[in-house]
């Protein structure tokens, strides 16, 4: 694709999104948790803690086991003084959640040690942590800090590649192409579009092609077998 009109694309995006919401249609997100509360460093902590959780877990149980461990542990201070095996407890029955607790325990003792119990708000330094890979990383920064970052997770990185935006093998190398093509306008909001669009339209397996508001500015590449 030469020029990608991305204004339009997210016009489409943004209209396509409002039209679910306007028919009562709500998505679970992980990103939802985090306008509940207000100050940034709450926000990046909410953030942290529930991506961590989410990571190969269902919408649904990772916004209830966050909540619990939440509760409990409003800030890193607060999670250092439960026992990992609680810890592990009211994060069950997300995906591994005995090695997301172990990484949640060290995180916190690190935010304590180094940080004065906060949230650091650069790429580095978060990605120095146990457990935190670019798309958590993305995601503390995009929602909990509102800077500019591009959180691409299965669902960007596929939507991406199939339409033809980009031609990529790993979300990380998306993530670089989306920062050389897409306008910062657009970075923050390309996940959120997308993840959604992802479980409802351009699903994983045979998406909904013959229905898809996008039809005009994808290529379909690699796709075998649709709807
Ligand atoms: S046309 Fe098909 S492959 Fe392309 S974005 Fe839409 S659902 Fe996905």
């Amino acid at each position: 694709m030469d020029t990608i009109p991305w204004d339009q694309i997210f016009f489409i995006l943004e209209a396509w999104q409002k039209g679910l919401s306007d028919a009562g249609f709500s998505v679970p997100s992980v990103s939802a948790l985090s306008l509940e509360v207000q100050s940034e460093q709450t926000k990046a902590w909410v953030v942290l803690v529930s991506t961590i959780i989410s990571l190969r877990t269902k919408d649904e149980v990772t916004i209830a086991s966050s909540r619990r461990l939440l509760v409990k542990a409003p800030g890193p201070q607060d999670l250092l003084q439960l026992p990992k095996e609680m810890v592990a407890q009211l994060i069950y029955p997300a995906g591994f959640y005995r090695t997301k607790a172990e990484h949640l325990v060290q995180i916190a003792a690190i935010l304590v040690d180094r940080y004065h119990g906060r949230v650091p708000d650069n790429m580095e330094e978060l990605l120095a942590l146990p457990g935190v890979g670019r798309k958590t990383a993305n995601l503390v920064l995009s929602e909990g800090f509102e800077q500019d970052a591009i959180c691409v997770d299965t669902h960007v990185h596929r939507i991406c590649n199939r339409t033809g935006w980009v031609h990529t093998k790993t979300p990380e190398e998306t993530e670089y192409a989306l920062r050389n093509t897409l306008p910062r306008l657009y970075w923050r909001r390309i996940n959120w579009l997308l993840v959604l669009f992802g479980q409802q339209v351009c699903r994983p397996q045979s998406p909904y092609c013959s229905r898809c508001p996008l039809a005009d500015h994808c290529i379909r590449r690699d796709v075998l077998k649709s709807r």
